[in-house]
C-alpha cells in the first residue's frame, strides 16, 4: 500500500488501527494511523486536521510525521515508529513498583518539552494521557496522536468543544468553561501524578462522583520517598484556576527541569525555542535544594491540601 507493507496490528481503536509497517524503499520501520473516513465532507475535513497538525510538529518529544495519503476512504498517517510501546502500558507493566524519581522526572520533562512545542505553535492536544504518550527502546518520550488536538485562530482564543478522557478532563470543562492550554497542562499533571503512584489521581466509581472529585481537586499526597519538589509540582498543576496553573515554559524554567532541559535538548532544537527556555532558567531564582520526605514530619509538612482552592 503506498509503498508500505503492513507487518502487524499496534493498536485498535474508534478511530481504526494502528498498524506497524515497512517502508519498501528503505526498509524503514513506520507506525501508519489507518482513520475510516467519514461520509460528510465535514467529518472528513476534522479528520484530515489530524495529519495537517501533526505535520506542523518537529520537535524530538513529537512522534515525527513521515507522510499522509488517502485511499479506499480511509486516510493513512504515517510516521515515527515508538518501539517501547505507550506509557500506560509501561505503568501496567510495573506491576505495583514504584518508578524511581529520577526517571519521573527525565520522562516529564521530555512531555513538558513536547507540550511547550505545540503551545507555541498555538495548538492544544486536548487529549494528553497516559495512552497517548509513546515510548523508544532508548529512554525518549514522544507525545502523539493528534486526533483530538486543534489549532488555535488567534493567541486568546479558546477552544470550546472537548473530546478527551473523563480521567484527564479538567474542572473548567466539567463547569462548561472553555478548553485553554492551561487545561493540557491539569492533564500533563494527571500523568505526573500517575507516574508517581501508577493510579489516576482522580478515580470514582460514577461519573457524578468523578466529577466531584476532580472539581473539589480531591487527592491523596505522594507515596513518602518522592521529594517536595514533585509534591509542588503536581500541587501547581491541579490549581483549579485554569490561569493559576503554570505554563509549560513555566515549569521547564524551574528547579529540576530546568537542569535537565539541558540534557533533553539536542543542540539544533535549543537554536529553537531553547534559548527562551534556558534564558528564563538563567533568571529564575536559585530553587529551593530537593528534599526527599523521609519521614511523617516532613510528608505531612509537604503534603498536598486542595481544601483552600475549592
Ligand atoms: P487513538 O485515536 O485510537 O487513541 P492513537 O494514535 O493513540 O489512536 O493510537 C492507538 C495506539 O496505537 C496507541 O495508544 C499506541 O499504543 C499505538 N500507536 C499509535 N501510534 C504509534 C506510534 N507512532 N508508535 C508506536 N505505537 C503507536
Ligand atoms: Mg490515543
Amino acid at each position: 500500500m503506498n509503498g508500505y507493507v503492513v507487518l502487524r496490528v499496534i493498536g485498535e481503536g474508534s478511530f481504526g488501527r494502528a498498524l506497524l509497517v515497512r517502508q519498501e524503499s528503505s526498509n524503514q520501520m513506520f507506525a501508519m494511523k489507518e482513520i475510516r473516513l467519514p461520509k460528510s465532507l465535514s467529518g472528513t475535513q476534522s479528520s484530515r486536521k489530524e495529519a495537517v497538525l501533526l505535520a506542523k510538529m518537529k520537535h524530538p518529544n513529537i512522534v515525527a510525521f513521515q507522510e499522509s495519503f488517502e485511499a479506499e476512504g480511509h486516510l493513512y498517517i504515517v510516521m515515527e515508529y515508538c518501539d517501547g510501546g505507550d506509557l500506560m502500558q509501561k505503568i501496567k507493566h510495573q506491576k505495583g513498583k514504584l518508578f524511581p524519581e529520577d526517571t519521573i522526572l527525565n520522562w516529564f520533562t521530555q512531555m513538558c518539552l513536547a507540550v511547550n512545542h505545540i503551545h507555541k505553535k498555538r495548538v492544544l492536544h486536548r487529549d494528553i494521557k497516559s495512552k497517548n504518550i509513546f515510548l523508544t527502546q532508548n529512554g525518549k518520550v514522544k507525545l502523539g496522536d493528534f486526533g483530538s488536538a486543534r489549532l488555535l485562530s488567534n493567541p486568546m482564543a479558546f477552544a470550546c468543544t472537548y473530546v478527551g478522557t473523563p480521567y484527564y478532563v479538567p474542572p473548567e470543562i466539567w463547569e462548561n468553561m472553555p478548553y485553554n492550554n492551561k487545561s493540557d497542562i491539569w492533564s500533563l499533571g494527571c500523568i505526573l501524578y500517575e507516574l508517581c503512584t501508577l493510579k489516576h489521581p482522580f478515580q470514582a466509581n460514577s461519573w457524578k462522583s468523578l466529577i466531584l472529585k476532580i472539581c473539589q481537586g480531591s487527592l491523596r499526597p505522594l507515596p513518602p520517598q518522592y521529594s517536595c519538589e514533585l509534591q509542588h509540582l503536581i500541587k501547581q498543576m491541579f490549581k483549579r484556576n485554569p490561569s493559576h496553573r503554570p505554563s509549560a515554559t513555566t515549569l521547564l524554567s524551574r528547579g529540576s527541569l530546568a537542569r535537565l532541559v539541558r540534557k533533553c535538548l539536542p543542540p539544533e532544537i535549543i537554536t529553537e525555542y531553547g534559548e527562551q527556555v534556558l534564558e528564563e532558567t538563567k533568571n529564575s531564582k536559585p530553587s529551593t535544594p530537593r528534599k526527599k520526605g523521609k519521614n511523617f514530619r516532613k510528608l505531612t509538612f509537604c503534603s498536598i491540601s486542595f481544601q483552600s482552592v475549592v
